[in-house]
């Protein structure tokens, strides 16, 4: 029988575990900390049960619905119930998401001049995307200077930034396109506008992923919490050996034919020096940001405009401390209150932006609400409020990062090849990357 050691309990070491067991190999799990599932964790406000970290998942990419199958969920899955997508707060105001947006990114130009998020000069130098010669994009180029090349600051700053910065907590102009955007990467890649290749990809203006109306479901969201996931992943794993609070500071301490490792980059930097230095070296260098999310339950008659999007983003350009605004009790049907109370929660904290790490509770939360308040009146304090610090917890991946990657697993390959990598620090962040990656290594060891 194979013994495997999984090292770091969140979605992609369980994954692995969940696989491995059923394949019948000898499983223990170390988790550092005293519950499973890393980032993906829930608790109440008020009398609901709710999301601490990710809420939602990508449905475009297979594995997340494809895992939820396994574990009897699939059924239960559901896609947002808002109205409208989402606002953009610019001035005090608020805008819906441009029709035909694809991460942020315009493809119906029409519609973005009637949104009026844009002024008409940032459409019009938008528009220069159609004539302009091809933009370098070399090995990888960050989100920033691809787009501000081809679409001009307007645009980047205020649709996508607020999006794929927001998605990945990050510094648009030092995020890789190519790691952080596959889909995009892929039409910058291969079409000098970025505009008309994505029109292309996503078959026709109008019918693009996040714009309104479109048909399939772009996200699924799970009734009673994504941690529901992680319960069903341990529930399926009885049998195999689960040891909590119990963290590993070297390889010695485990004896096993193979061993995953699913920790964030730095753990794994320190886990793997005395057997891959030039992995590990590799491995330290990736960066990470630290997010606030605050959640507060008011009365709903305390809140105007009544809510009817998913949420505002707000643009890192005008400074606010708040970066998202998710109106959960809109977004999601299962988090409506039945009792005439609404769940919003305030995000907080990019790269470079540390300030909601270093406020307490009290004077982070009437910070939050006071950005809100530019554009929603709130009268009355929360009812409920809770307050979620990740620290070190989103990584950032840099230009140049695919590469670094495909380097750290060649060195672990060749000095270390019963040990895999898996988790967020390396092929994307998203909860279906993270699970693809997770069983891709369980698939290789049963192999
Ligand atoms: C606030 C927030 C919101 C998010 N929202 C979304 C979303 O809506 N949709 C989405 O798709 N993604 C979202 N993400 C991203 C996604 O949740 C994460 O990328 C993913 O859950 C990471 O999973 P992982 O398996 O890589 O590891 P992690 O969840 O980072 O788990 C790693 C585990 O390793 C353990 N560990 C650390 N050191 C040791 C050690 N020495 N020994 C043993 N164990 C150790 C940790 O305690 C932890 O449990 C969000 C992330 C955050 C932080």
């Amino acid at each position: 029988m194979i013994s495997v050691a999984v090292v770091g309990g969140g979605i992609a070491g369980l994954c692995a575990a969940f696989d491995l067991h059923k394949a019948g190999c000898d499983v223990t799990v170390y988790e550092a900390s005293d519950r499973f599932g890393g980032k993906i964790h829930s608790s109440n406000v008020g009398n609901r049960v709710v999301d601490a970290g990710p809420d939602t998942f990508l449905a475009r990419v297979p594995e997340g619905r494809q895992l939820c199958d396994d574990l009897g969920l699939g059924s239960e899955l559901t896609s947002p119930a808002a109205p409208v997508p989402a606002y953009f707060h610019r001035d005090g105001k608020l805008y819906p998401l441009p029709k035909g947006t694809v991460l942020g990114v315009p493809t119906d130009l029409e519609a973005l001049a009637e949104s009026g998020l844009i002024s008409p000069d940032g459409v019009a130098r938008a528009a220069e995307d159609f004539d302009l010669p091809s933009t370098t994009v070399g090995d990888d180029i960050s989100v920033g200077a691809y787009f501000r090349a081809r679409l001009g600051d307007e645009v980047t700053d205020r649709l996508i930034d607020p999006m794929i910065g927001g998605i990945n907590a990050s510094d648009i102009d030092r995020l890789s396109l190519r790691s952080s955007s596959p889909m995009l990467w892929e039409v910058a890649t291969s079409n000098r506008s970025v505009i008309k290749g994505l029109r292309q990809a996503r078959g026709g203006v109008g019918a693009t992923l996040g714009s309104a109306g479109a048909n399939e479901p772009v996200f699924y969201g799970l009734p009673g919490g994504i941690y529901r996931i992680v319960e069903r992943l341990v529930e399926e794993l009885q049998g195999a050996t689960l040891h909590l609070n119990s963290p590993i500071e070297e390889l010695g301490m485990i004896e096993a034919d193979h061993i995953i490792v699913d920790t964030p980059a730095p753990v794994a930097a320190k886990i793997l020096e005395p057997v891959s230095p030039n992995a590990a070296s590799l491995l330290a260098e990736i960066e990470y940001a630290s997010v606030a999310q605050v959640t507060v339950e008011f009365r709903e008659s305390a809140v105007d405009p009544a809510l009817d999007a998913s949420g505002i983003l707000f643009p890192r350009i005008d400074g606010n401390i708040i970066t998202a605004s998710t109106w959960f009790s809109t977004k999601w049907s299962h988090y409506k209150g039945e009792d005439g109370t609404v769940l919003i929660r305030l995000t907080s904290g990019r790269f470079g932006d540390t300030r909601a790490m270093t406020l307490d509770d009290e004077t982070l939360l009437s910070r939050l609400v006071s950005d809100l308040r530019q554009v929603v009146q709130i009268d009355e304090d929360p009812l409920n409020t809770r307050v979620v610090r990740w620290v070190d917890a989103l990584p950032q991946y840099v230009p140049g990062h695919s590469a670094r990657v495909d380097a750290i697993f060649e060195a672990v390959g060749k000095d270390a090849p019963t040990i895999h990598l898996v988790g967020a620090a390396y092929r994307g962040i998203g909860l279906p990357v993270c699970i693809g990656g997770g069983r891709e290594a369980a698939a290789r060891i049963v192999d």
